[in-house]
């Protein structure tokens, strides 16, 4: 049996057990594995790993691992351009529907079914250049994955602040631009148009508003909206 150390670095040890000891990890293993094996059998995914140092010398995840070497595994920092394709999307996992509906809601484009299985999951992130976010590590391994991410929070807005500082979004968000229910990208519309869909308090109190030319849905900034934005403008302000 061979042996080498890996020593996980900064955001990387949230995939490590909360009472985990040591800094450093001794890992046991048998014949040709690739430090890339060797980490992600850690729980971190290929995605996360933005380099590794091999006794203290950079290194190829995909290269042989050597006996008795110790590896150190870096994080991306948030904002770093090589996470992120340059036009920012996304697909996300079936058990983030609320974070599907705020980033939406912000204006970013969202793929999600939430009965898509991993395999589809990982083709359309592949194939469509989609950041792929799950709190399914296992997903993230995937080869064809090459932008993605572990949403480390449970909570949705938390889940929000967390991707929009991750991927430095917090300059194009365009809030009334995509639909959050179906990701179609949504046009003004007059009030006189939608006025019969309205229900009488919103007829007086709105007077602009947006419709999803792809289900329909008709917008306006109504509480649940104002209540999101001021406690995202309290973020932005303090980031
Ligand atoms: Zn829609």
């Amino acid at each position: 049996m061979k042996e080498l150390k890996i020593r996980l670095i900064g955001a990387l040890n949230d995939f490590l057990p909360k009472d985990h000891p040591e800094p450093t990890i001794r890992v046991a293993f048998q014949g040709s594995q690739t430090y890339k094996h060797l980490i992600e059998s850690l729980g971190v995914p290929h995605p996360e790993i933005a380099e590794i140092r091999v006794n203290g010398n950079p290194d190829e995840v995909n290269q042989i691992a050597l006996e008795d070497c110790t590896v150190e595994v870096f994080p991306y920092q948030p904002g770093d351009p090589r996470i992120r394709p340059e036009v920012i999307r996304f697909v996300l996992d079936g058990h983030l529907g609320k974070l599907t509906s705020y980033l939406r809601l912000l204006g970013f484009d969202v793929d999600y079914r939430y009965d898509a299985d991993d395999p589809t999951l990982a083709e359309i992130s592949a194939t469509e250049n989609r950041i792929l976010l799950t709190r399914d590590r296992g997903l993230l391994k995937r080869n064809q994955v090459h932008f993605g991410y572990w949403i480390r929070a449970q909570d949705p807005r938390q889940q929000l602040v967390e991707v929009i500082r991750r991927y430095g979004m917090a300059g194009e968000i365009l809030p009334f631009s995509r639909c959050p229910k179906c990701n179609g990208v949504l046009h003004t519309v007059e009030k006189a148009a939608v006025l019969p869909n309205l229900l009488p308090q919103t007829r007086v109190y709105y007077d602009r508003f947006w419709q999803c030319p792809d289900c329909g849905q008709i917008y306006w900034q109504g509480s649940h909206y104002q209540h999101l934005q001021t406690w995202l403008n309290g973020f932005l302000a303090n980031p």
